[in-house]
């Protein structure tokens, strides 16, 4: 691709060197584009430097097509880098290849694959079992995706946390009412660009083709989400709703998967279901389903993850750090911010950073708090809001006194009751400006205006934090106010606790088979499995996982 001047993958310092562009021999190509964002969203502008950056007159440019939109930051003023595809004129682009999808309807006599949990990885399991002939048979403890708004408005407004509808449990599962951020860094997980363009199928803005770090809002994926699950009913799959999985059956000398029970939620009649293999695809807040295959002796393994507390900001001050002090514009993004450095041998970093944001109470039941943050598509609300945590392992835990397998998920329950008692018992949240958490000891005698809408409290979080975390978190924030100056404002408020930034439990699975290794027909899925870290990997995980339970089924016929 060289020889027609495609220069996406060659770092930034050989693009600067490279300011004589070669002419682009053949008549159709790619060109990577630099110039300052506001002239990229001129059509002439554009126009002329797609030509200059080919190499060609502009009488010589045809058609052309922007595959790949990045931003340089780091100069001033910002420069939009947008890989182009061009064509000379009289010469035709190569076809766009995006092809909606569209599930085959189900023969009458598809044999079935019960999925329980219709978060990401649910749903994309659901969409592979269609598009290889099985019917999906999804179990789904919260409420349909739109009812499911309702609840959350009671937390808001009422402290009242519904069990099974809330932030994390429900359709869709934890990424709906989110930022919606389709961003993963292992390229290894999967067709990252098949999983993008099943959501462009169902509605997503076509511009997360295209976005090197896209995201949809939490506006937009309720209806995504509601039309991938009609598409999957329409095709012959079946979505239970407000049914929670109580038990799974075995059977036989291997002690294979022969039926799930569940129930309704707000009924205690159960319903045997017989099938051979289920997807576990219930999320990392399913405390009860670590408990249930826990209490089945089935093995799992407490797995290292992250605790902290969330950050807010003025969007505005973070704006004008990441954008040199300029006015963000008409074209600029509201900015966001990635960090990360050691303290006291651990690692210490931001952790799905909502730019124009909200902070959300992610609370799965009474009796506990939980932040995590949501933004609308076009991220315009006045807050910047990231988690900020620090990586944890047994050591952490056992040290407060947890161990065996869900040591971390009781580590993780502990700090979430404390504040919720911190904070009055209900959903308010405690706060602490970053200042005085700096300082120490030291409660805030004032709180800023902050987003985290149930309320806040000011409190000391040292006193809830053990001081094992709050020490690399202290110093992990002392670090990034270096990097980054506006960061220490005086405004920046942190708010307590993020901890369930990933599952604190991997239910095993064999490489190969992707089965629990004690359990025949169990595929533990997603990112309550320690499987995925987030929407697209979520999503990746449960194609996967189908792939693997067709292959079982093939070799069992
Ligand atoms: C507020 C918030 C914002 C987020 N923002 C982003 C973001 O911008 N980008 C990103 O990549 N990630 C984000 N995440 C994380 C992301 O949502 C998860 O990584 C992803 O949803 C995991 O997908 P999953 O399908 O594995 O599990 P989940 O999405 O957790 O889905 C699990 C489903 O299983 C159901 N379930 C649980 N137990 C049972 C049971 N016993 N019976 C029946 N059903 C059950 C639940 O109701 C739920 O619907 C966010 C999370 C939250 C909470």
């Amino acid at each position: 691709m060289s020889a027609q001047g495609r220069s996406s993958k060659s770092k930034f310092k050989r693009r600067k060197e490279a300011s004589k562009p070669q002419r682009i021999l053949s008549p159709i190509g790619e060109v990577e584009v630099r110039l300052p964002v506001e002239a990229a969203h001129q059509s002439e502008s554009f126009r002329t430097a797609v030509a200059a950056a080919a190499g060609w007159t502009p009488e010589e440019l045809g058609d052309y097509r922007v595959i790949r939109k990045n931003l340089d930051a780091r100069h001033r003023p910002v420069q939009a880098m947008w890989l182009t595809q061009i064509a000379q004129v009289g010469h035709v682009l190569p076809k766009d290849n995006f092809v909606a999808l569209k599930l085959p309807a189900l023969d009458a006599d598809a044999p079935e694959i019960v999925i329980i949990g219709a978060g990401p990885a649910g749903l994309f399991a659901a969409i592979e079992a269609i598009q290889s002939g099985f019917r999906p048979v999804i179990i789904e403890r919260g409420a349909p995706v739109r009812q499911r708004r309702r609840d959350l408005v009671k937390i808001t407004r009422d402290h009242r946390v519904d069990p099974h509808s809330n932030y994390c449990f429900g359709e869709g599962g934890a990424g709906t009412y989110s930022d919606g951020k389709l961003y993963t860094r292992s390229h290894k997980r999967g067709d990252i660009r098949g999983a993008l363009e099943c959501l462009v199928s169902f509605g997503a803005d076509p511009n997360i083709l295209v976005e090197s770090h896209p995201h949809i809002g939490t506006n937009k994926l309720p209806g995504i989400i509601e039309s991938m699950r009609e598409s999957i009913i329409t095709s012959g799959g079946v979505v239970h709703f407000g049914c929670l999985l109580v038990d799974i059956q075995t059977d036989g000398p291997e002690g294979a998967v022969s039926a799930v029970i569940w129930k309704e939620v707000d009924s205690q009649e159960q319903v045997t279901y017989s099938c051979q293999s289920v997807i576990l695809a219930t999320g990392h807040s399913a405390r009860d389903v670590f408990h249930l295959l826990h209490g089945k002796g089935w093995k799992l393994e407490a797995k290292p993850f992250a605790i902290g507390v969330r950050i807010e900001h003025p969007q505005s001050v973070i704006d004008q750090a990441q954008y040199h002090g300029e006015p963000r514009g008409d074209w600029l993004p509201p900015a966001s911010y990635k960090l990360v450095c050691q303290a006291r041998g651990r690692g210490v970093h931001s952790f799905c950073m909502c730019p124009g944001g909200i902070i959300a109470p992610c609370a799965t039941q009474d009796g506990e708090v939980v932040t995590n943050g949501w933004s609308p598509s076009k991220r315009n609300n006045p807050f910047a809001n990231s988690g900020m945590v620090v990586q944890i392992d047994e050591s952490i835990w056992e040290a407060e006194g947890f161990s065996g397998p869900l040591g971390g998920l009781e580590f993780q329950q502990m700090i979430e009751k404390r504040c919720w008692e911190a904070a009055g018992k209900t959903q308010r949240a405690p706060a602490q400006r970053l200042h005085d958490f700096l300082e120490g000891d030291k409660e805030s005698k004032d709180l800023p205006t902050c987003s985290y809408l149930p309320g806040i409290v000011s409190v000391n979080l040292r006193s809830l934090l053990p001081e094992s975390i709050a020490e690399p978190l202290a110093e992990g924030l002392a670090t990034f106010g270096k990097k980054m100056p506006a960061f220490m404002h005086a405004d920046a408020v942190l708010v307590a606790p993020e901890s369930r930034t990933s599952s604190p439990i991997r239910i095993p699975r064999d490489n190969d088979s992707l089965q629990h290794p004690d359990v025949p027909g169990l595929f533990p899925c997603g990112e309550g499995g320690g499987y995925a870290g987030g929407i697209l990997s979520a999503a990746l995980d449960g194609t996967k996982v189908v792939q693997a339970s067709v292959r079982r089924f093939q070799d069992r016929a």
